[in-house]
């Protein structure tokens, strides 16, 4: 007998990924968290029935959370990742030297746990000394911070369920505050392409934009997100994404990655006709 795990990305279509193994499941105080085995995508975190990350192409989504803003921002030592309870974002900025401190602050402590469990690959550095993890509403951690952080990763769950508040006015303007004079803030901002999804890409980029000068959104190709087509959001206290990338720095910190490179960060700014038209009534 074959399992799948099927994820619908919309009422009349879905993804569909053969599994060998459910290694994990359970309901913890926020949401149900479930490991799965795969033959294609090795090992899935999925949340609430909805895929957050794949072994095979999480390295995607990570790097270009991370890596697009730590090539703008000169010198961030002082870095806030909010959700990112895999540890992926984590791994990624640890390969920075010159980053001094990581917060991480994940409502949900279950997520950690399975992670360093089941996901060793992507939560490798949570023992990095430089990491500190608080277990909380990342919503409600910002309303305490002023001029702390030179860079805020949003690595959140949809914009339903523990991560809503996440998406709001009141949480990205609590974000300008925590971020230092020249600090930049990224999240992820689901696809364009579902109607759904797009209305939400609109929501979203229209609370931002009320709450920093310069807001523009990126894209990656990750498989298993629906549609393929994932966006990103980079808003910005003073540098742009593309005019202040500084590329040679990056390049000569000599950092390994599998997607990101600072030719694909600049193509990455250029949106597609249909993204542009969808967001241009906002900004
Ligand atoms: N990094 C993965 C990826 O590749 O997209 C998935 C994102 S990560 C698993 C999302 C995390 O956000 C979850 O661990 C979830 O518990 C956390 N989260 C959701 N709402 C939150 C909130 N209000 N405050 C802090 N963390 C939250």
């Amino acid at each position: 007998m074959q399992l799948t795990f099927t994820e619908k990305h919309t009422p009349h279509v879905g993804l569909c990924i053969d599994v060998n193994k459910h290694l994990y499941t359970a309901q913890s105080a926020f949401q149900r968290i479930d490991v799965l085995e795969s033959p294609e995508f090795g090992r899935i975190l999925v949340l609430d029935g909805i895929l957050m990350l794949t072994e095979k192409d999480e390295f995607i989504y990570h790097e270009m959370i991370v890596h697009v803003p730590m090539a703008v921002h000169p010198a961030a030592k002082r870095v806030l990742v909010i959700g990112g309870g895999d540890g992926g974002a984590v791994r990624e900025l640890c390969k920075y030297d010159a980053v001094e401190r990581i917060d991480l602050v994940e409502i949900d402590a279950q997520v950690v746990e399975v992670c360093r469990e089941y996901l060793p690959a992507v939560s490798q550095s949570f023992s990095d000394p430089r990491v500190n993890v608080r277990y909380e509403d990342g919503l409600k951690y910002v309303r305490r911070c002023s001029d702390l952080y030179d860079i805020i990763v949003v690595d959140s769950t949809d914009p339903f369920g523990p991560g809503e508040g996440l998406f709001t006015k009141e949480f990205y303007g609590n974000c300008f505050k925590a971020l230092k004079e020249d600090g930049i803030l990224v999240n992820q901002h689901e696809n364009p392409f579902y109607p759904d999804d797009a209305a939400a890409v609109r929501r979203i980029h229209k609370q931002i934009v009320l709450s920093f000068p310069l807001s523009r959104l990126y894209q990656a190709h990750i498989p298993t997100y629906p549609s393929g087509h994932w966006l990103f959001g980079f808003s910005s206290k003073k540098y742009h994404p593309v005019q202040h990338l500084d590329a040679d720095r990056w390049n000569a910190l000599n950092i390994k990655t599998r997607y990101y490179n600072t030719n694909l960060h600049k193509a990455a700014f250029a949106l597609p006709t249909y993204v542009e038209e969808l967001i241009k009534g906002v900004e």
